[in-house]
């Protein structure tokens, strides 16, 4: 049997340059938002099986999710993970499409050799990371047991091995006051709107005692009913967003209070419901310094984070706490020119610079997999690592 020769995957990645270019662009043009990116999906499948690799379709009961296979079935198992979904009104502005085309790069170039990998490769397209959680389904759903290294690189503007993603939960309120003519009886009305605004202050009375890290926002999704009636209905939605679980637990339970606080003084009912959110990211840094060095003998020069740039969050986080994983970032344009989820931005990831950076993270995660795949000793590292992540802080 021959064995994996990793000099050739850079060169394999540039040959299917215009492959990936293609992919990357067609999802680019056309924005599909979470669980609706059917032609995203399709694409990269299509490419997949111009490879003479079949998909499985459907991934645990997602439509839009997939999975491609390839290597000798038993041994350590690598998957490496496309997100492929847009946004609404500001299309591919967090460049998804790059993530999809850098997957299916690395994946495709390892394919090339999949006669000689001892042990199984993954592409798992994960539908639905803006706010639908597609991969907390598809771990739900099984899609990662057994995984040994799970990565995927996402489009920023520098390169950083393991930035920080943060725990993120969704935070809806409604509130219910009394309705009445707010000039012929105001009196008799309670506001409800009142006790929504109320809550913003309040919240924000409290954030001298949050802990570093924490980004509580929020809006207001109805307002009243008409100018002449003192509001019955009135709701907001807050996102609650801390380095940990336990910290953005916390914060939420403040948030609810100053509601509960501001619902009481205005005479007026308050009702929660919490969204399931993320978890923050667990950033393998056994594995992202090996990525890194590829990075940079690939000409990048990679920092493994950067306290002055903040972070959203991701479903990756969720991944990240079951198998070890990887979430690099690499830069599509300059430092500070602009960030995820600017127009600037989307204009980046349609560009050629984007298909450059997305190329080199592809031969980056490739040569990362094909490592996990034959040095048993980084397989143990990043293993005792992981299980030291796991254990509780002391
Ligand atoms: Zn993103």
């Amino acid at each position: 049997m021959a064995t994996l020769d990793p000099s050739r995957i850079p060169g394999d990645v540039d040959d299917l340059a215009p492959v990936l270019r293609d992919v990357a662009t067609k999802i680019h043009a056309h924005p599909e938002l979470r669980f609706e990116e059917h032609r995203a999906a399709a694409w990269i499948a299509e490419a997949v099986e111009g490879a003479g690799v079949a998909v499985e379709r459907g991934l645990g009961g997602l439509a839009t999710a997939f999975r491609a296979r390839i290597g000798s079935g038993s041994g350590p198992k690598v998957a490496i993970l496309a997100e492929y979904d847009a946004l609404p009104e500001i299309g591919h502005a967090c460049g998804h499409n790059l993530i999809a085309a850098g997957a299916l790069g690395a994946f495709l170039a390892l394919s090339r050799q999949r006669d000689a990998i001892v042990g199984t490769v993954d592409l798992v397209g994960t539908p639905a990371e803006e706010g639908g959680g597609g991969k907390i389904k598809l771990l739900r759903a099984g899609a990662f047991a057994g995984v040994s290294a799970a990565m995927m690189f996402h489009p920023f503007d520098r390169d950083l091995l393991a930035h920080f993603a943060l725990a993120n939960t969704w935070l809806e309120m409604r509130f219910k006051g009394t309705p009445s003519h707010a000039a012929l009886a105001p009196w008799e009305g309670a506001s409800a709107l009142t006790a929504c605004l109320e809550t913003f202050r309040l919240v924000d009375s409290q954030r001298v005692h949050f802990r570093d890290g924490v980004r509580v926002h929020g809006f207001v999704t109805n307002g009243g009913q008409a100018v002449n009636i003192i509001p019955e209905t009135a709701a907001a939605e807050f996102s609650v967003r801390a380095l940990s679980v336990a910290e953005m637990d916390r914060v939420r339970a403040v948030v609810e209070r100053c509601a509960r606080g501001a619902a009481l003084a205005c005479g007026v009912e308050v009702t929660f419901n919490v969204r399931e959110g993320y978890r923050d990211l667990v950033n393998n840094l056994t594995l992202a310094r090996r990525f890194g060095a590829h990075l940079e003998a690939l000409g990048r020069h990679p920092a493994e984070g950067d306290s002055s740039v903040g972070s959203g969050s991701t479903d990756m986080g969720d991944v990240s706490h079951e198998v070890p994983s990887i979430h690099p970032w690499i830069a599509i344009c300059d430092k500070g020119e602009t960030t995820c989820h600017q127009h600037a931005f989307q204009v980046c990831a349609g560009s050629e610079r984007g298909v450059a950076s997305m190329l080199a993270a592809a031969k980056a995660m490739a040569l990362t997999a094909a490592d996990v795949l034959g040095d048993a000793a980084l397989r143990e590292a990043l293993q005792r690592e992981f299980e030291a992540s796991r254990s509780p802080a002391p």
